[in-house]
């Protein structure tokens, strides 16, 4: 059997008064989708445990079938184990944004989209320096983004790291910084590397360089999102499957390694609406010829979501159904032996221009499932269906080793 999963993040939405109160899925025209719905069945589930940040890291673990209330703790452990960087027990991930701090204002979490080469000179000298002062080692990332992995020590244990808050840069753009320093049992040692990082960064010859030029320069590091190393029962083990997994998204092909599927990567992917849809499809459907199960990411529904363009999210969900769902409707038709299903992540709402919990719409076809009586894909009609899985993460379970028949039952 094969098992295909096509995810278009964040494109659940609320009803729109721009589509005459429909929303951006059910605007968009979408036969491919729809062709699943009518097939199979569509529903719905709840990608976002009750109580939990609505991000693309907590619903795509729900979606590949792991409980985020059980396996989440932080989106840098996921984004380290994209960077080859392994985390021991007594070790917590922080992202450490490169950001532009001046006045007691934060200026620019991106400290002016810094280069790689820029970023990665001033991520050494924080490891000649701060590391020493700190049992913190740097990883150099892509442009503002990089890792630092904190030791257990005998000022912080590991789950003192792990329950200091520590606010998401970009939340906090353009306001006084001060009451988002972390806060919690590491508070003391975390804001006094940051400190320590202003003091490393204030001369640094990339900076003197950057502020000669007019740039923006990197001031500080901000450490946010720590978790401990993310341990996920392998697919092999949880399915008896193997698989691969195809994003332009570190988040997404990190779980994926966790699961222990294959990342593929295809050039050109770029997580926007000119991504390289035919080079994913053709990545997925080569990996169907040594696995079972295969799971393609798309990001352009939730960038769109993120800018509140209507127009530009409806087409971000139609190329997504023109150039990703048919293709695998083809596939079905030549190998009966296949399961498809499509679904959200989370909800991003054009109103708010974020995410949003909330119970997302889903549709599977394939072998084995019968269809219901639902003929489109949508928000309105998964709710019509009364197919509810309350613990989104059990979708997965249903979908791919449960009796089918299951599906049709599992109103939970
Ligand atoms: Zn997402």
């Amino acid at each position: 059997m094969k098992y295909i999963v096509l995810l278009g993040d964040g494109m659940a939405d609320h009803p729109l008064d721009a589509c005459d109160g429909k929303t951006a899925i059910e605007a968009a025209h979408t036969p491919n989708m729809d062709r699943i719905a009518a097939m199979g069945c569509c529903g719905l589930f709840y990608p976002i445990p009750e109580g939990m940040p609505p991000g693309s890291d907590v619903g795509n673990l729900s979606v590949f079938g792991y409980d985020p209330r059980v396996s989440f703790s932080g989106r840098a452990a996921i984004e380290a184990v994209n960077q080859g960087i392994h985390l021991a027990d007594d070790e917590v991930a922080f992202r450490c944004n490169l950001v532009t701090l001046a006045n007691g204002v934060m200026q620019d979490f991106t400290s002016g989209h810094i280069t790689n080469e820029e970023a990665a000179a001033i991520i050494e000298t924080c490891n000649e320096t701060l590391a020493n002062e700190f049992p913190i080692t740097f990883h150099a990332g892509v442009s503002y983004r990089h890792t630092g992995v904190m030791k257990e020590s005998d000022r912080c244990t590991v789950a003192d790291l792990v329950a200091t808050v520590c606010e998401p840069p970009h939340n906090i753009t353009d306001q006084e910084y001060e009451q988002y320093l972390p806060a919690g049992p590491a508070e003391a040692l975390l804001r006094e590397m940051m400190i320590a990082s202003e003091r490393v960064l204030a001369s640094h010859p990339v900076n003197e360089a950057r502020r000669a030029a007019g740039k923006p320069a990197a001031t500080a590091l901000w450490p946010w999102g720590q978790g401990r190393a993310l341990t996920l029962t392998s697919y092999q083990e949880m399915f008896g499957v193997t698989g691969a997994v195809i994003s332009a998204v570190d988040l997404v092909k990190g779980i994926g390694c966790c699961a222990g599927l294959e990342p593929l990567n295809v050039p050109g992917a770029t997580g926007w609406i000119d991504t390289n849809y035919e080079g994913k499809v053709a990545a997925a459907l080569n990996a169907l010829n040594r696995h079972d199960f295969v799971y393609l990411h798309v990001e352009a529904p939730d960038e769109a979501s993120h800018q509140g363009d209507v127009a530009l999210k409806i087409q971000a969900i139609e190329e997504f159904d023109t150039r990703i769902v048919a293709p695998f409707l083809l596939y079905l038709e030549t190998r009966p032996e296949t399961r498809l299903l499509v679904a959200p992540d989370h909800f991003t709402l054009i109103s708010t221009k974020t995410h949003a919990g909330g119970a997302a719409p889903f549709a599977v076809c394939g072998h084995g499932i019968a269809p219901d009586n639902t003929a489109c894909y949508g928000e309105n009609e998964a709710s019509r269906s009364g197919i509810r899985v309350q613990d989104g993460f059990r979708l997965m379970h249903h979908f791919i080793r449960e009796h089918p028949l299951a599906l049709q039952g599992a109103i939970e």
